[in-house]
């Protein structure tokens, strides 16, 4: 008998755990040929959510829980869920039911056939979402295939299974910035996409303002992709160029018209202001994977466990 582990993150999510746990419950039932082991995280939570999971865990042995110290963010849940799950096939889902349980029989039965590595979900629309946060998303994943080597599906949700070959490439990653979109993509292995339309939450709310998703697609992109600085030394060298260009242009000037007299004070200060402007912009962006590198070589543990049942 093949064991799937559920790896649950959860943020204050106590409304939601009562509802996801028999609306999973339900569709385990119609699938007898496996040994179901959840992992639910708590990252931090600040309401009941510890002890929704602890009556879950008294009520069924199958049932575990890890709880971190403080929040350390939804990466960090799934490093730990990964990590302590020890199913052949392990399914990561949402708490909030916006993961279908229903797909996982579906996702189970791909991964039997041995042609795939990992079933993940991708929805088709963003009904539910705002107009503002649905464009942001699209133009992301735009910006990030163009900029960077692995292929990330647009509207591919966290929600997937995975052989037991593929956690374990996943694990291997050591990476202090976590970004399991690229993680799960970089990784390789084939992986089938199912696709369903956007589901919205069945209690709680986001943790994800537009701003948070923003800063998150940044640091994404920054993970995966040296662009921004290639973009830092063309536009050092387009300056170079076009300041040559400029020099020539003045000494030409100077020789053909000896007595033209110095004009231009705005010009002047707005090309200062330009280049100035431009070599903090560079400067920025180099700062931001100092500021990686920093994080990386601290070697700071990823998540600290506070209990784990
Ligand atoms: N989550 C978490 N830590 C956080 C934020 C979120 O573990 O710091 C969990 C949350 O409980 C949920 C999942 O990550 O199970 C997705 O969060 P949410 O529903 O807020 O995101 P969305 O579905 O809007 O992308
Ligand atoms: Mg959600």
């Amino acid at each position: 008998m093949k064991k799937l582990s559920l790896v649950v993150p959860c943020f204050n999510e106590q409304e939601s755990i009562p509802l996801f746990y028999p609306a999973v419950q339900k569709v385990l039932a119609t699938m007898p040929e496996v040994k179901p082991e959840y992992w639910f995280v708590d990252d931090g939570s600040k309401d009941g959510t510890l002890s929704e999971l602890k009556k879950l865990h008294e009520q069924d042995q199958a049932v575990h829980y890890i709880s971190f110290s403080r929040n350390f963010g939804k990466e960090a849940a799934i490093y730990a869920g990964l990590s302590a799950a020890t199913g052949d096939y392990v399914a990561l889902m949402d708490v909030d039911l916006q993961d279908p349980p229903d797909l996982l029989p579906k996702m189970y039965e791909i991964l039997q056939t041995g042609e795939y590595d990992a079933v993940g979900c991708r929805r088709v629309d963003r009904k539910g979402e705002g107009k503002v946060k649905s464009f942001l998303s699209n133009q992301f994943y735009k910006v990030i295939n163009r900029v960077s080597k692995v292929e990330i599906v647009p509207g591919a949700r966290d929600y997937r299974m995975m052989t037991r070959q593929m956690v374990n490439a996943v694990l291997a990653m050591k990476e202090y910035s976590r970004f399991s979109k690229g993680i799960f993509a970089w990784v390789g292995f084939k992986t089938k996409y199912l696709e369903y339309h956007n589901i919205e939450r069945v209690a709680g709310k986001t943790n994800w303002t537009t701003l948070k998703l923003f800063k998150y697609a940044m640091n994404g992109i920054a993970d995966f992709s040296q662009a921004p600085l290639n973009l830092a030394v063309w536009i050092g060298t387009t300056s170079f160029i076009l300041s040559i260009i400029g020099l020539i242009f003045v000494i030409i000037r100077k020789l053909i018209e000896p007595s033209s007299s110095i004009l231009g004070w705005a010009s002047t200060i707005s090309i200062i202001l330009l280049i100035g402007g431009l070599q903090l912009l560079c400067i920025g962006i180099i700062g931001r994977y100092i500021g990686k590198i920093y994080l990386q070589v601290k070697e700071r543990p990823l998540y600290l466990v506070k209990e784990k049942k």
